[in-house]
């Protein structure tokens, strides 16, 4: 069963960050990128008071999946979509997606509209066309024949 649509957002007077959690892969880009406000360990797990907001936006940027997003109450720049949409393969992975993106359903419905996805390529997601992260559970590699 495809996991439920959840919004979390984490706010002060500098910024809003919002986390989907049903489009998180557990990348941990985020947690690399500012492990003082990242951190799956803590409640809440992220704490936007524990660098300045240029950082966090930063941070949120580098989030393959567009589980995360920011909005600034600052005047700090906002999120900017990629110019030129790009499809990347990861190895043994999914498929990294940039730009302005909307994914419709087979009767043409629009599932998610976003500027960031990772969108599923071994076939074993439960939340496809996304990716869940299932492909490291599952062994997925590019290379076999
Ligand atoms: S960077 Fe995005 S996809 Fe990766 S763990 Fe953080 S929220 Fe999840």
């Amino acid at each position: 069963m495809p996991p439920k649509e959840i919004r979390k957002e984490y706010s002060n007077d500098s910024i809003t960050v919002v986390w989907e959690p049903k489009y998180c892969i557990h990348s941990t880009k985020c947690l690399r990128a500012l492990p003082g406000v990242f951190d799956f360990n803590a409640r809440p797990w992220i704490s936007v008071d524990a660098a300045a907001a240029d950082d966090i936006a930063n941070a949120v940027s580098q989030c393959p999946s567009g589980a995360l997003h920011f909005e600034r109450h600052d005047g700090g720049p906002a999120e900017e979509p990629q110019p030129e949409m790009t499809v990347t393969e990861r190895p043994n992975g999914p498929l990294y997606v940039r730009g302005k993106i909307r994914v419709l359903s087979a009767e043409g419905d629009v599932l998610r509209e976003d500027t960031r996805m990772v969108l599923c390529r071994c076939g074993q997601s439960a939340n496809k066309p996304f990716c869940d992260g299932t492909h490291t559970r599952v062994g997925f590699r590019t290379d076999d024949n």
